[in-house]
């Protein structure tokens, strides 16, 4: 169950969309051993970034990051165009123990909220908001309101193994022949729903249960999944940026090689200095072997 699924009020400017990961989530989780808390704050991360992007007009990745003064430093978390995911988190395993307090607000502690837009063609954009609000949820909506100025309602769950999100937004173009009370009347039947709903019920039975009463258009599913964008060629990349010279002093105190890790699935990437001396050829004479 890895999925997002869009609908839309028929009466009124007002849509959302519903997502639920269950392997998606958990292939995240896998790659490190994370404290209760944090693996709650990745789910519900993942589903927040996940209804984002369904909004996405062009190919290329959307970035939630949260940055903080907390035990929990850094939430980052990405979604494509595609539906692929992934997501990591930094936190102090010590502070986090002596803290009993494993709300929101105490593990992100005051900082920002950041949001990129890097589409594969064209110029990064970002928005930034300080952290505001109980929740993960509430501090996107903060963000929606200061930095899109749209009224949009986040509900956000995630137990370790199951994640889920609702997302309602009124749409920029409100017409006078539309419902006005809809706006309000949506977020309040979406903040009835219980996380044990969001995350046990199908999409179906969850927009059922809230908006029965409503007339509501279901678009088709669409899929997420886990994937990491990491490469070797990715990786070289990087490593072409520093000079050679250095980069072959670091490999001679590291049995020849420099080991690039991925933050995200863990995955090595292995250099050795034959490699390192073909990343720094010019690039007409490189050969096409460094893959
Ligand atoms: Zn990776």
């Amino acid at each position: 169950m890895n999925h997002l699924q869009r609908f839309q009020f028929l009466d009124g400017a007002v849509r959302g969309e519903i997502c639920q990961l269950s392997e998606a989530y958990q292939a995240v989780l896998s790659r490190h051993e994370y404290p209760a808390p944090i693996k709650g704050l990745l789910g519900e991360a993942l589903s927040g970034v996940a209804l984002i992007a369904a909004n996405l007009k062009f190919e290329g990745c959307l970035i939630l990051q949260i940055q903080g003064n907390g035990p929990m430093s850094v939430l980052m978390v990405e979604c494509n165009h595609l539906g692929e995911l992934r997501g990591i988190a930094r936190y102090d395993e010590a502070e986090m123990a002596l803290q009993t307090d494993h709300s929101w607000t105490a593990l992100a502690g005051q900082g920002q909220l950041i949001l990129t837009i890097d589409p594969e063609d064209g110029e990064r954009y970002q928005g930034i908001v300080a952290l505001e609000g109980e929740s993960l949820a509430a501090a996107l909506a903060g963000y929606f309101a200061q930095s899109e100025q749209l009224p949009t309602y986040f509900n956000l769950a995630a137990d370790g193994q199951h994640a889920g999100g609702l997302m309602l937004q009124v749409l920029p173009q409100m017409d006078e022949s539309q419902d006005d009370d809809l706006w309000g009347r949506a977020q309040g039947l979406a903040q009835t729903l219980k996380k044990e709903e969001l995350l046990g019920l199908s999409a179906e039975e969850v927009l059922y249960r809230l908006f029965h009463e409503e007339q509501v258009e279901l678009y088709p599913e669409a899929e997420l999944r886990f994937h990491c964008s990491c490469s070797r060629e990715r990786s070289g990349n990087a490593l072409r940026a520093i000079d050679l010279d250095e980069l072959l002093e670091i490999a001679d105190e590291q049995q020849g090689q420099i080991e690039v890790d991925c933050q995200f699935c863990r995955q090595k990437y292995v250099f050795d200095s034959i490699d390192l001396r073909q990343l720094h050829l010019p690039a007409t004479d490189a050969p096409n072997s460094v893959q």
